[in-house]
């Protein structure tokens, strides 16, 4: 096992990763922005290195900064967490050339999922469902769009190859709008990705964002965690998550939990990942895959007493997995609400001094966060501070520990969306469990 590893991350994440370390009896080294000397994991880490100014480009996002810090302190290998350069396959590449252990797939998987069209014609290939598309780059044979388009059917999504974070995608509802959307896009793409390749899909209505846990190691084992359920989002930002999906079968989470396994095995993943669906009328279509640790990994957690952080380390450290896939038993629900520092109703970032800080408890209750009475939420990056996460035998009682835990958290001296939280607990369709991912935007008359 490592001797000591770099968290090359902030925030609630970074003291994720530091729990999991800790618990292996690794060291850690914190590395942190020149306004993140407060953060929590920076205090309790065994060293701690400052890497550079407030913005993240000057320091979270620095790779020789970064690779300088594995270095000044002796780590073996490095912690990407998630956002950053979690993502990053040249970064991925500069650590291992140093001589460090990436703590994440290899730097070509990386690559290729973050290629969309490679990615949708590496899950093809293992029998992974996709949506309905061109099958591959659009060329500049406008009649050939045309064709391909009409195929398809009406409404369909424009989508850039190198796209990320919601961007880079135009929905055409009627063929006239379709040449022009075409290139609209591939311009777009090509200032925003540096690469123009664009490509369509027939584009769903009315969906819900399923996705799969995934876990891999370099052995040639893979094995599926089950799903969760994201459709609960506000600008492609996801505000709740939960696990299992409601109203998803046995039936149909072995199916496409195996199809997920299997494209692990047939692209040599290794780590953990998250393979993101579309589900709509019953059917899976794969978006895209996420090759590093998401937000939401707790409520899988919850469900499957894996802890995913961990088997990420022990994977790239080159242990076999722990689990097999009989060993992996869903127990009860797990919802987590994203607590941000943002108004409730505008959603704007409202960074500042929290005055007080009571975390809730009891049964079933997990609270990931980086703040403290006292701590200042700096204006630099994301507003999320912290997640409420809540187990229970039902999803009725997962959310009756929620509603509970939600009324006893008290941050004070910022603005939460806390509220945002409260309220949507208590709405009748969310309730029901399986609406779609309009339903938070236009409840919120957006
Ligand atoms: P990104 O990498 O930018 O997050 P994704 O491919 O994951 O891009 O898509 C982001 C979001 O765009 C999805 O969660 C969904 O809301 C919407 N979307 C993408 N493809 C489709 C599609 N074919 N039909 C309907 N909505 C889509």
């Amino acid at each position: 096992m490592f001797d000591k590893i770099l968290i090359a991350n902030r925030g609630e994440i970074a003291l994720r990763i530091q729990r999991a370390c800790r618990e292996l009896g690794i060291k850690t080294v914190a590395m942190h922005s020149e306004a993140d000397r407060d953060l929590k994991h920076v205090r309790l880490a065994d060293e701690s290195v400052c890497i550079g100014p407030a913005p993240s480009t000057e320091s979270y996002l620095n790779v020789p900064a970064v690779i300088s810090a594995a270095e000044v302190c002796d780590a073996v290998a490095i912690h990407p967490g998630y956002g950053f350069l979690s993502e990053n396959a040249d970064f991925a590449e500069r650590v291992e050339e140093s001589g460090y252990v990436f703590i994440g797939p290899r730097p070509e998987t990386i690559r290729i999922m973050g290629d969309k069209v490679a990615a949708i014609e590496a899950m093809k290939k293992s029998g992974v469902p996709c949506v309905p598309g061109s099958d591959g780059p659009l060329g500049d044979d406008e009649r050939e769009n045309l064709r391909i388009a009409r195929e398809i059917g009406y409404p369909i999504i424009i989508k850039a190859a190198g796209g990320g974070g919601g961007r880079g995608m135009r929905v055409v509802h009627a063929e006239a709008a379709l040449l022009n959307a075409i290139s609209l896009t591939r311009s777009e793409a090509g200032a925003a990705f540096g690469n123009d390749v664009v490509y369509m899909e027939k584009y769903l209505e009315n969906p819900r964002h399923v996705e799969f846990q995934v876990l891999a190691d370099e052995h040639g084992n893979a094995i599926h965690l089950g799903e969760r359920d994201c459709s609960m989002q506000r600008r492609h930002q996801k505000v709740i998550e939960e696990a299992p999906a409601p109203g998803i079968t046995e039936e149909q989470r072995q199916r496409i939990g195996e199809r997920c396994a299997e494209a692990c095995r047939t692209i040599g993943y290794r780590g953990a990942g998250t393979f993101e669906f579309l589900y709509e009328n019953g059917e899976f279509y794969f978006i895209e895959m996420n090759t590093r640790v998401q937000v939401e990994h707790p409520v899988t957690e919850m469900i499957t007493g894996v802890d995913i952080v961990a088997e990420q380390i022990r994977i790239a450290a080159g242990e076999k997995l722990s689990y097999r896939q009989e060993d992996i038993v869903l127990r009860g629900h797990a919802m987590e609400c994203r607590l941000n520092a943002e108004d409730p109703k505008t959603f704007m970032p409202c960074p500042g001094e929290i005055t007080a800080f009571h975390a809730p408890g009891g049964p079933g209750i997990r609270v990931d966060t980086h703040i403290y009475a006292g701590y200042t939420v700096p204006p630099y990056y994301d507003s999320m501070i912290g997640k409420l996460i809540a187990h229970g035998n039902t999803r009725e009682s997962a959310m009756a520990r929620l509603r509970s835990a939600l009324s006893e958290i008290v941050i004070e001296g910022i603005r939460s969306n806390i509220e945002l939280h409260q309220d949507l607990i208590s709405d009748a369709a969310f309730q029901a469990g399986g609406t779609n991912i309009h339903y938070l935007e236009k409840k919120l008359g957006l």
